[in-house]
Parts: structure tokens; C-alpha cells; sequence
């Protein structure tokens, strides 16, 4: 059994959801929260720039805080307590917890064609879970945790 820490970021096909822009408690969501509550009444500034400052870039400020908004709203817990927002094809999560193991890696029938993955999402998996093999969930984590998931 893998530390909990672990297991509430990585899901079983490796995908770290606390990097995840739709993951409720991840650093997405809680910097833009920041971002918004720093920028205040900004809309109103955003309209004077254009013309004050010249400044043309102000005129996408109503689409940034679309984004802004929407990274602040998200409410996902995760793969393993919560339904995938991404990647509704995916049928790792379900598959996983039938094979019981925690990881793809770890299962008899890896690497399978049963994951529903596009060609894109399912090479990342295999370059996942063939690393966690090789080094270990642990060892796996602690070289990716503070990285970028995109
Ligand atoms: S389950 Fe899907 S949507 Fe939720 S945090 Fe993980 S990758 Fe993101
Ligand atoms: S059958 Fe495939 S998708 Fe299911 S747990 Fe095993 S490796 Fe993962």
C-alpha cells in the first residue's frame, strides 16, 4: 500500500490530478482565486487602459477572466474519489479497482488495449507506468510532484 499523499494525487494510470487545472484543491485553482482576488475591480481599469495607456492587449480582458473564472470554479477530488471532468473515454479507473491494483504497472495483463485512451494519452501512460516499474511509485512521485502536469 502506497502512501496516502500519493494515491489522493497519482491516478491509477499515473496522471498526477493535483497538477490537474480542474482539481479543487490543486495550485491552478488556488492561484487563480489569488489572481482574482488581487485584480479587485480590474474589469473597469482594463476598459480605461485601451484608451488611456493605447494599449490594445487590455481589450481580451473579459476573455483572461473567463479562464480566470473557470479554473477558480473547478471541483474535481481527484480520480480516485471523484469521476474524470478529462477524459470520459478512460476506463483505467473502473478496470483498475476490478484487477485490484492501485497502478497499471502493477496488473498481469499490462500493457493492455483496454485503457480507452486517444494515441496521445495513451503513450504518456505507457511512458508512466513503465518509469513507475522501473523506479518505484515513490521514486516515480518525488521526481514528478513539483513539476508541471502540462
Ligand atoms: S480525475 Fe480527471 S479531472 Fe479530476 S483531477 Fe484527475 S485528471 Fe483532473
Ligand atoms: S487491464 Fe489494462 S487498464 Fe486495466 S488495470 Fe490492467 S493495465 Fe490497467
Amino acid at each position: 500500500m502506497k502512501h496516502n499523499n500519493i494515491l489522493n494525487s497519482l491516478g491509477p494510470c499515473g496522471l498526477n490530478c493535483s497538477k490537474c487545472f480542474a482539481f479543487k484543491n490543486g495550485a491552478i485553482k488556488q492561484l487563480s482565486l489569488e489572481l482574482k482576488e488581487n485584480l479587485g475591480n480590474f474589469d473597469i481599469y482594463a476598459k480605461r487602459f485601451v484608451e488611456l495607456l493605447d494599449e490594445l492587449i487590455f481589450k481580451k480582458y473579459s476573455d483572461f477572466k473567463e479562464i480566470l473564472n473557470h479554473f477558480s470554479n473547478v471541483e474535481c477530488n481527484g480520480c480516485r474519489k471523484d469521476e474524470c471532468k478529462l477524459f470520459l473515454s478512460c476506463k483505467v479507473k473502473h478496470c483498475s479497482k476490478d484487477q485490484t491494483v492501485e497502478f497499471c504497472f502493477e496488473c498481469s495483463e499490462f500493457p493492455c488495449s483496454k485503457h480507452g485512451f486517444d494515441e496521445h494519452l495513451e503513450k504518456r501512460w505507457l511512458s508512466i507506468q513503465t518509469k513507475m516499474r522501473k523506479i518505484g511509485v515513490e521514486g516515480y512521485y518525488n521526481e514528478i510532484k513539483n513539476l508541471p502536469r502540462y
